[in-house]
């Protein structure tokens, strides 16, 4: 069985915003990582942000150079999953969509290891449902990361139906090797974190759609009102409307609840490619110094 201890190369398939953030924790922690993506840029983009941010740190003094160079070093990159087959941990990190996960996991199991554990980032959709896909349901776990990942503190750990004691102790113990701070959830749509926030995110648009207050007045009124760091909106830029969207329609059928229904400005910015900050435009114009809001 795979402990924490075991573990010494961590693959981690997407490189977007959440997959860069995971492989820079991981290789400034002291393991080997490979970063998969279908898309070269997105490997590349990814390379040159995990430099950057180190550099930040550098420069800050949290971080000395030798040890950015030899973190920087442990991050190999690639589009083949055959180099998966040597991790004891692969951890997908892919766009929000069960049939891109699927896929995914199909394509993944004949490479690895028998001992191997596989763990998922996604945000809302069954554990269960997809480690049964695959030939290691026992050995398949949420490991649910926050975006920004070098910030933020927590991960969530989401044991599927038949994720076994040793699989969760395991992946608890990496993330508490890593830093962070884990709270564990059952395997329901969105678990803890996501069924709380975006249902609020989710009515901060429905208050927008309605015109009960522009943009700014949304975010401005929790900020202060609330006593948030980040209003609703500039927050669902942030995560990606995209991904918003994904985890509200889990929501919406998991739960079979009209309480979670989307809302469709919601829908209607993901529709015209509005996804938020990764693409420079969502309820925020990212295109000049400081965001502006659009509505
Ligand atoms: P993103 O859009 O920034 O990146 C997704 C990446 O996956 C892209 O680089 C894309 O090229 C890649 N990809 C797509 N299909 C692929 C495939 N078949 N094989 C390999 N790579 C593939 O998305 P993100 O925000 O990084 O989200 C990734 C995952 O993390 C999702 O499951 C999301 O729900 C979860 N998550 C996101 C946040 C957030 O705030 N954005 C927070 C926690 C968890």
């Amino acid at each position: 069985m795979t402990q924490a201890a075991d573990i010494k190369k961590i693959g981690i398939i997407g490189s977007g915003q959440m997959g860069g953030g995971i492989a820079q924790v991981c290789a400034v922690g002291g393991f080997d990582v490979y970063l998969a993506d279908i898309s070269e840029d997105a490997l590349d983009r990814a390379k040159a942000l995990i430099a950057k941010r180190l550099g930040r740190q550098v420069d800050k003094g949290t971080l000395s150079a030798e040890d950015r160079d030899a973190a920087l070093a442990r991050v190999a990159t690639g589009q083949a999953y055959e180099a998966l087959g040597e991790c004891q941990l692969v951890i997908e990190a892919a766009t929000e969509d069960e049939d891109v996960k699927r896929a995914i996991f199909k394509e993944l199991v004949p490479h690895l290891n028998k001992d191997a554990l596989i763990a998922t980032n996604t945000s809302s959709i069954s554990i269960t449902r997809m480690a049964a896909i695959t030939d290691r349901p026992e050995r398949f776990i949420g490991m649910h990361f926050m975006n920004p990942v070098p910030v933020m503190k927590l991960v969530e750990i989401i044991r599927g139906i038949a994720t076994s004691e040793e699989t969760f102790n395991t992946v608890r113990d990496l993330a508490i090797a890593l830093g962070k701070t884990t709270a564990m959830a059952e395997d329901f749509p969105a678990f803890i974190v996501n069924r709380i926030l975006l249902p609020m995110i989710n009515e901060a648009v429905y208050t927008l759609y309605e015109g009960v207050g522009s943009v700014e007045s949304i975010d401005t009124a929790i900020k202060l009102g609330a006593n948030h760091p980040m209003g609703p909106l500039e927050l669902a830029d942030f995560i990606g409307l995209d991904t918003c969207l994904s985890i509200m329609n889990v929501l919406y059928d998991g739960l079979a609840d009209s309480k979670y229904r989307p809302c469709p400005l919601l829908v209607k910015y993901v529709e015209a490619g509005w996804l938020g900050r990764k693409v420079g435009r969502g309820f925020y114009d990212y295109s000049g110094e400081t965001p502006v809001p659009t509505r």
